[in-house]
């Protein structure tokens, strides 16, 4: 069954949005069509807007999302109609060489059909009035009223768990939380530096807490990122004015932190992760750089048994991930409310990623109704 609903349309890089009202495919059999209930607004949505990440147009964004499950395809049993859910841009094969491999974040089918911008199977589940295809980004396509995912991507998670800071759950917290826990591995008292308190960074650090690290720096170049941070638990360090080399040795007698914890998306920041990790630490990088740009680094930093890794997803296992992470949130052990800066409507979605774009909000987040 189609139905129509109101979705936020790029048609290109460097235009507004425009509310259309489109129309969505008939359900597939492994499909569940979500009504959206809320949409975080994230980089990787600006960088589609700023044209730094290019993918087919006309497109809806939104990745971030969290809503109720209006209907389901014949093959799917894991959610019913009524089941909250958050979703995941993470969808698998379950049977190519990285799958059997445990990364699901290089699976074929996903690598395959991701610049696509359409669903998992490579089709498109949306459409324009005039009949021309929408693409989705990363399989979602969450800033419309109703979207339609791959049954795997909506993972069912309590019912308390408010929709606003669910959502936020599905990219930004997942990518920090997940490459504290999932990727890196924080020893009790371990010394962790953060580097970038945007979501992904304030989600890292109150990860890193989690796994019992001891002291966590967390360096910005905004005031008021560095006081959130701050409440969360982490020793604020301003990017230009404090000596964070300095700091950081100062607490470790003079080695350097045990994980730097990587979400700015900077050259300078990249440079800094492997000059402030000690020898034979870690260093996870979060943020992410137009893929064409070359970064610098000194030989020596990068010298000493230290274990450089990349993640884009925080090794998220989405059924496993976001049940647990709701539940820190209910249990009070995960701070979500400081991450949201504003709640907006469909309408507003370009000043909201003004603010993103202009580092003056943590997180904007689409309400709908
Ligand atoms: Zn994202
Ligand atoms: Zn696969």
């Amino acid at each position: 069954m189609e139905r129509d609903y109101r979705a936020a349309v790029l048609a290109g890089a460097g235009q507004k949005h425009r509310i259309e009202t489109v129309r969505s495919a008939p359900l597939g059999a492994k499909d569940v069509l979500v009504r959206v209930r809320a949409a975080g607004l994230c980089h990787t949505d600006l960088e589609v807007i700023d044209g730094s990440l290019r993918v087919p147009m006309p497109v809806v964004l939104g990745h971030e999302a969290a809503g109720i499950v209006e209907a389901v395809g014949g093959e799917v049993e894991h959610v019913v109609p009524g089941d909250h859910v958050v979703l995941s841009w993470n969808p698998r094969c379950g049977h190519c060489f990285y799958c059997d491999r445990d990364l699901p974040i290089l699976c074929a089918q996903y690598l395959a059909n991701g610049p696509k911008a359409l669903q998992f199977d490579g089709r498109p589940r949306a459409f324009r009035a005039d009949g021309e295809q929408l693409h989705a980004l990363m399989f979602l396509g969450a800033f419309g009223e109703f979207c339609i995912v791959d049954g795997q991507q909506a993972v069912p998670i309590d019912r308390e768990m408010p929709f606003d800071r669910a959502c936020l759950l599905g990219c930004a917290v997942m990518t920090g939380v997940g490459a504290a826990r999932n990727i890196a591995h924080i020893e009790p008292g371990a010394c962790v530096l953060v580097i970038g308190c945007g979501a992904v960074g304030l989600a890292a650090l109150q990860g890193a807490r989690l796994a019992g690290a001891g002291t966590v720096f967390a360096v910005d170049l905004r005031d008021e990122k560095l006081s959130l941070a701050k409440s969360l638990g982490a020793v604020p360090l301003h990017g230009e004015r404090d000596d964070v080399l300095a700091a950081v040795r100062g607490a470790t007698d003079g080695r350097g932190a045990d994980v730097v914890l990587e979400s700015a998306g900077a050259p300078s920041a990249f440079r800094l992760t492997t000059e402030a990790v000690r020898p034979g630490g870690e260093v996870v990088w979060l943020g992410k750089l137009d893929v064409e740009r070359d970064v610098g680094f000194r030989w020596g930093s990068l010298m000493q048994e230290k274990r450089i890794r990349r993640s884009s997803y925080g090794g998220a296992e989405p059924a496993r991930d976001f049940p647990w992470l709701a539940r820190a949130y209910l249990d009070a052990q995960l701070a979500l409310d400081p991450l949201i800066s504003r709640r907006i409507t469909l309408d507003e979605l370009d000043d909201g990623f003004a603010a993103l774009r202009n580092g003056e909000t943590i997180r904007s987040v689409v309400m709908f109704p």
